[in-house]
């Protein structure tokens, strides 16, 4: 085992972090296994996300649907509705097809082979890598944000990143070893949580500091070094915030192909990541005293959207064309996208705050 291996090691025996999927060295060393549905639904929701968001949805999702068969045997609507607030909605209905995947075809049990993972939906190379060596501590690589500020502060690599990514992971899996790389693959990502952080790092009782090349260079925050990024795109569009007579609001289902496919949404113009729709109160989808209640901006991973949002009250067309009505109380439960939610916020600010009674 390389020196920063074995240091690693004995820093996460003693300092890793509590989390509700992981297995403690100690409960390891009782004897208890890593259990691969938990680490695969984390490993899903991690994407993109932080692990305090996460948390509170794994406990749900986990006491919900304890087993993969029984998340398999849940309706597409009930793990999207649970999954509402998470983002990336793809990733919701790639978890319920792998599910299904998982409990049809391999009888529940998830194979272990990183090769076998990348075949099941929604699982990619990053997170093959995480479950084979978590779940089942095959000596993969595993290379997460975390993994790669390590590294690059490790090895000193100036490269910048995307382009530096295959050095990185060749110096991962040089550091994996073929005892408990596992555990060696969660402590670098807690070392880079914990204290090798993006802005100053806490080199000073940091585990690896003797071998490190980036802190000889008395700058670690220089690495990773990043390709300059690209401004986003911006795209306009309209959502319409209509209010029923019985303080209900109006409601439709986006297609299900799609960004934000199969979720909950209020009307809105047809604006794609890559066109405009119409911002004006001209284009509401109904009849009604339409009026402006503000705009909102949600931020994409490829663009970034602004919204107009328009408000009418004793709207009292039929659930059935298209949408349906739900009580201003029971918003909570429909399955509705962040950028929904801003929308409805904009018109009715204490929409998802407090409680209301019909007028
Ligand atoms: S010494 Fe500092 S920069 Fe180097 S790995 Fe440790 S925390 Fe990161």
């Amino acid at each position: 085992m390389q020196p920063i291996t074995t240091k690693l090691l004995k820093w996460y025996d003693a300092h890793h972090r509590i989390l509700p999927w992981r297995i403690s060295p100690s409960e390891r060393a009782k004897g208890r296994i890593a259990d691969p549905y938990r680490i695969w639904l984390s490993e899903i929701m991690l994407q993109q996300t932080t692990v305090e968001a996460v948390k509170p949805y794994f406990n749900a999702f986990i006491k919900k649907w304890p087993t993969i068969k029984s998340l398999a045997a849940a309706s597409q609507d009930d793990v999207l509705r649970a999954w509402a607030g998470l983002g990336y909605y793809s990733r919701a209905r790639n978890l319920k097809k792998c599910a299904d995947m998982v409990s049809d075809i391999h009888g529940g049990q998830f194979p272990s082979a990183a090769s076998d993972l990348k075949t099941l939906p929604g699982i990619g190379d990053y997170s093959a890598a995480a479950i084979a060596s978590i779940a089942f501590d095959l000596p993969v690589a595993v290379v997460d944000g975390n993994v790669e500020r390590v590294i690059t502060r490790l090895y000193a690599i100036a490269t910048p990143l995307p382009s530096a990514k295959p050095a990185i992971r060749a110096q991962m899996q040089a550091l994996t070893p073929n005892e408990r790389p596992g555990d060696f693959a969660q402590a670098m990502m807690d070392l880079g949580a914990t204290i090798c952080t993006p802005k100053r790092p806490a080199c000073v009782i940091c585990p690896v500091n003797d071998n490190c090349q980036a802190l000889k260079t008395r700058d670690p925050e220089f690495f990773p070094v990043k390709a300059p990024k690209k401004d986003k795109p911006v795209r306009l569009g309209a959502a319409f915030v209509a209010i029923s007579p019985d303080n209900e609001i109006y409601l439709q289902s986006r297609a299900e192909t799609g960004l934000l496919g199969g979720m909950a949404e209020v009307p809105t113009t047809a604006w794609t990541a890559r066109i405009d729709g119409n911002t004006e109160i001209e284009a509401a989808p109904f009849p009604g005293t339409w009026t402006p209640a503000g705009n909102i901006t949600h931020v994409f991973t490829h663009f970034e959207l602004r919204l107009s949002i328009y408000k009418a009250d004793h709207i009292a067309i039929k659930s059935g064309t298209g949408g349906w009505w739900v009580k201003l109380d029971n918003l909570h439960e429909e399955a509705l996208p962040t950028v929904m939610k801003k929308a409805i916020a904009a018109a009715i600010p204490d929409a998802f705050t407090k409680r209301r009674k019909p007028e």
